[in-house]
């Protein structure tokens, strides 16, 4: 997974780095700094030993888009 799917070329691979965890949420929770957790909502951050949050990240600069997959595949 090196291009990009919308212009077709070649994504940095990275990372997006949290101090809480990262998922994607059907709407922003307004009461809490973590994002709320339902069954609609995933999460996408896997945890190293320090509490740092993180996921493997691709950067389109063309675009700018980034690509998450979550897939946890390592
Ligand atoms: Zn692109």
């Amino acid at each position: 997974m090196n291009e990009c799917p919308n212009c077709g070329s070649e994504m940095k691979k990275g990372y997006i780095q949290s101090g809480t965890r990262l998922a994607w949420v059907p709407k922003v929770s307004k009461l809490s700094i973590e994002p709320s957790l339902n069954k609609e909502s995933v999460l996408l951050s896997n945890q190293s030993r320090f509490s740092i949050n993180y996921v493997d990240a691709y950067l389109c600069e063309d675009c700018k888009k980034v690509l998450i997959d979550y897939s946890n595949e390592k």
